[in-house]
């Protein structure tokens, strides 16, 4: 199973696009690695934001659906993302948030780890994590961050559960992770990766939300190819999962599920990544079409709003 290496991306939902790409490139200092639409609703964007190179695992992705409610935090949700950070850039964060004005929390420890929490503009939680693994993973040098703070991807995301054990058992034992700590009702899974190796379950988890702006969509896992991809899709299949057909998301391709707790779960491959229709160093600069829109391209370049004003 060591093949299996953690997160590909999570995609949530946003209101406002322009906020959304401002507070993800200037205040997080991600790179807007690609810009499209929804495959599903090509009336809104699907906006890409990740690491220099846009690896798989350092991947956040929103749907900007602005007259959607306002959701919140619920079970069968994952209700925060967590991101990597060099250890010794606590106060520069600190300082660069306040600076933005953002409410943030004291950072606090959790697993062994010091952790800086805020929201983004529509409420989503997120968490800054100094992560020692981030010290020998080079940061964005083009970036609006300086490099030796920038994040270099994803650290990982917490699931909200009823129950932990149905999402537990399916990390452990079809995707590669492995229960390594416990504290109360939070449990710590882990994988080996550079990025997008953790997530934590919060066991009983009693809010009763909503989905909407601000909430996580689906969370994507990683496999190296649509070879792997198949062979995990029939194991689950043979458990009794319903798995949808494999859909072609032009960066990767993907099959979708529903974890025990319902939260959507996607297998996604590493291939072609986002470098299959831009050069490394123009990546998000031009609006991205699957060629079954291309023919639509100026309709649908009237509606979307530009993202830098
Ligand atoms: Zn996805």
């Amino acid at each position: 199973m060591s093949h299996y290496k953690g997160i590909h991306h999570i995609t949530a939902v946003a209101g406002d696009p322009k906020q959304n790409h401002q507070f993800y490139t200037q205040v997080m200092g991600l790179r807007l690695v690609k810009k499209t639409v929804n495959f599903d609703d090509p009336s809104v964007y699907h906006l890409y934001y990740g690491n220099e190179s846009g690896n798989p695992g350092s991947i956040l992705t929103f749907f900007p659906w602005e007259h959607l409610q306002d959701g919140d935090p619920d079970r069968g949700q994952v209700v925060a993302v967590s991101f990597s950070i060099p250890t010794g850039s606590k106060t520069f964060w600190l300082d660069h948030l306040r600076n933005h004005d953002l409410d943030i929390e004291e950072p606090f420890s959790r697993f062994g780890k010091e952790i800086i929490g805020l929201q983004d503009p529509d409420g989503l939680h997120l968490e800054l994590v100094l992560d020692p693994k981030a010290n020998s993973i080079e940061g964005w040098s083009d970036g609006p961050i300086p490099e030796e703070y920038a994040i270099r991807g994803l650290h990982g995301a917490t699931l909200a559960e009823e129950n932990y054990s149905g999402a537990g058992r399916l990390l452990e034992e079809y995707l590669g992770f492995q229960l390594t700590n416990q504290l109360d009702n939070r449990y710590l899974y882990e994988t080996e990766a550079d990025f997008g190796s953790v997530i934590e379950i919060i066991d009983g988890f009693d809010l009763n939300g909503r989905p909407g702006k601000g909430t996580v969509h689906h969370i994507a896992f990683r496999v190296k190819d649509e070879d792997e991809q198949q062979s995990l899709k029939k194991k689950l299949l043979n458990k009794g999962y319903y798995l949808t057909e494999v859909k072609d998301r032009d960066y990767f391709k993907s099959v979708y599920f529903h974890e025990p707790g319902g939260i959507l779960f996607e297998i996604a491959t590493d291939p072609p990544g986002f470098t299959r229709d831009e050069e490394l160093d123009k990546l998000g600069s031009s609006l991205k079409l699957p060629d079954w829109l291309e023919h639509e391209r100026s309709v649908i370049e009237k509606e979307l709003p530009t993202l830098n004003s």
